[in-house]
């Protein structure tokens, strides 16, 4: 079983843990022995927690670990221990499911008493969705084992997780320094009557794996086979809840891509016919489909995941600067990846004192906040009530974890009709026999999508003629594709007006796909692109695939384009489309 132990700093966590290891015998041969003897050897008094730091230390030496995992075991059954130093460590393996913790001890030093951290620490396992929790008092020897210090202890914390919707299975007056009431009942209280910590630890439900929830496997990676003339890929990922088989129809989102199970591949075990939650396997595919990383593989015969680019979550914001709209962030749910920005701050709770507001502007460090998040592109997600592990994520700034949460709600965004029908399309998709890196193999490039807007005045058309010009003189497969030529044809059944752009996006961006499936490289010329249309274009076109370059020298829309060409001379224009397509690997540059 897994356990999670948290407390404000020296509330006397890694005493907690070294006593339970040595009084239960845990320990390595001769460890005590040995931090005994050191502790000797250079005058310093012994403690617990050096055991658990000298197990630190022989961990740290194989690789990096950001919580100490230590292993003990009761009578009953195995625990391991994860002891997060910090509430990011604690956030990050919880969410990155790097390790999920099925119960939670909170330590309270009974002569400090309830600390902010204590409360914060509470509040984030409630928001985590750990249900289990016994209290730990310790140091009751420095309170003279006062029974008063205790019940004054249990009404405060007592009171405060009942606000955040935890039950503790029970308080523990201890001593862990002492080992009272750890391992062994203590002579020192015998005015308590619960369990030990080990009792209580022994007393947790242990939590089946999450069979029975709707399958879902985040793609973390597909390989392909080397072999020549082999066109089998391996989806390769950590089922999260649920089940799957061979033969199984399975649906990848946020793409709506279908297939079916063909092979089960389990890391280190023989070929089998079913896999299920917390297994590492490589799923091969009957049709080959292409599918990037940051998919979620479900079942079609179970609910859907919810795929949106707006989301409603509760917050945990850890960063020291506060979190703000306007800027971006990165957002990590399973193995997505992808551009997020507050968009609307709806609540904000400080998380020791639950004072609420709503008048506030900017999440700050320690807050929690109920907000609204918006995604650079849709991804797929569960809500916190349905399936825990795919509505947990973490937002990166800078490269580090500043904050986390849950989704609770996915809000529909302008997109969500061209989505519905896009998700419709690529499941009724009949994939063509050629593979698409074939397709690039033969004509030696990427496929991709090359907007070229701009201002009424700039010269678009000529920027997008000339490239297809240039690459078509290189033995590219490119094709300009003015927005009239559409408008008149694919859209003659529908007016020019501004209510209809969405559709008339919508129907650029489906001819786009099918060009784009064929492996050409599309350079689209079209006036004044506003991010909205693009992101309805993003809607119905890999994301990946699509670059945006702005002719001009002001930029006159929100559009966030990848490539600004200042107005000038067609040719060097030309060439430094060139360079960028290069740059990003669409085209070959030969040097
Ligand atoms: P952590 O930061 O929560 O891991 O705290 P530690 O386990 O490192 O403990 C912090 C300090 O409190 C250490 O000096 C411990 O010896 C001391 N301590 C831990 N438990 C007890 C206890 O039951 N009684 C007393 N008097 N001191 C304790």
């Amino acid at each position: 079983m897994n356990i999670v132990i948290v407390g404000h700093v020296d509330h006397g966590k890694s005493t907690v843990i070294g006593r339970l290891l040595a009084d239960t015998h845990s320990l390595p041969e001769g460890k005590l022995e040995q931090i005994r003897a050191q502790c000797e050897l250079n005058s310093k008094p012994f403690e617990y927690a050096f055991l658990l730091d000298a197990l630190k230390d022989e961990q740290a030496q194989g690789i990096t670990i950001d919580a100490a995992r230590v292993f003990f075991k009761s009578q009953l059954r195995h625990y391991l221990i994860l002891d997060a130093p910090g509430h990011i460590e604690f956030l990050k393996n919880m969410i990155t499911g790097a390790a999920r913790a099925e119960a939670a001890l909170l330590v309270i030093d009974a002569q400090e008493g309830v600390q902010e951290n204590s409360r914060r620490h509470g509040y984030m396992v409630s928001l985590l969705g750990i249900t289990q929790l016994a209290v730990v008092v310790n140091k009751m020897d420095l309170v003279g084992w006062d029974r008063g210090v205790f019940d004054r202890i249990v009404t405060e914390y007592g009171a405060f997780l009942d606000q955040v919707g935890i039950k503790p299975s029970c308080f523990i007056p201890v001593s862990a320094r002492g080992g009272d009431n750890i391992a062994d009942r203590s002579a020192q209280l015998p005015w308590y009557q619960g369990p030990t910590v080990l009792d209580a630890l022994d007393a947790f439900r242990s939590e089946p794996a999450p069979v029975e929830l709707p399958f879902r496997m985040p793609v973390q990676d597909v390989y392909k086979f080397t072999k020549q003339g082999d066109d089998r890929r391996i989806v390769a990922g950590t089922i999260d809840s649920g089940a799957v088989s061979v033969g199984d129809s399975v649906i990848f989102y946020p793409s709506g891509k279908k297939s079916r199970v063909k092979t089960i591949e389990a890391f280190n075990r023989p070929v089998q016919r079913r896999a299920e939650a917390g297994w590492s396997v490589g799923l091969t595919l009957q049709e080959q489909i292409y599918i990037p990383r940051g998919e979620m593989a479900t079942l079609e015969s179970q609910p859907r995941p919810q795929v949106t680019t707006r989301l409603r979550v509760s917050l945990f914001w850890l960063g020291k600067a506060p979190m703000v709209t306007k800027k971006e962030y990165l957002l990590k749910l399973g193995t997505a990846r992808v551009t997020v920005r507050l968009e609307e701050v709806l609540r904000v709770m400080d998380a020791s004192t639950l004072d609420a507001t709503d008048q506030r502007k900017v999440i700050k460090r320690h807050d929690v906040a109920e907000c609204v998040l918006k995604l650079d592109r849709a991804i797929a997600c569960d809500l916190a009530e349905h399936v825990a592990a795919t509505s947990r994520f973490v937002i990166v700034d800078d490269f580090e974890i500043r904050g986390g949460g849950i989704v609770r709600e996915a809000l529909s965004d302008r997109q969500a009709s061209v989505r519905d029908r896009v998700l419709l399309r690529n499941y009724k998709w009949e994939p063509s026999s050629v593979q698409p890196e074939h397709r690039a193999e033969k004509y030696n490039q990427k496929a991709a999508l090359i907007l070229v807007t701009g201002e009424h005045e700039a010269d678009r058309k000529g920027v997008a003629k000339a490239l297809e010009g240039k690459l078509f003189e290189d033995g590219k497969v490119v094709y300009f594709l003015g927005i009239g030529n559409v408008l008149y044809g694919v859209d003659a059944d529908i007016e020019r007006k501004q209510e209809n752009r969405l559709e008339h996006m919508r129907r650029l961006a489906e001819v786009a796909n099918l060009m784009l499936d064929a492996g050409i490289i599309l350079v689209v010329a079209a006036a004044e692109l506003t991010q909205d249309d693009l992101e309805v274009i993003k809607t119905a076109v890999e994301p990946e695939w699509i670059e945006t370059v702005w002719a001009g020298d002001s930029i006159t829309t929100d559009l966030v384009c990848d490539l600004q060409l200042p107005g000038g001379a067609v040719p060097e224009a030309v060439d430094r489309l060139k360079a960028h397509l290069q740059d990003k690997g669409i085209i070959f540059r030969p040097w």
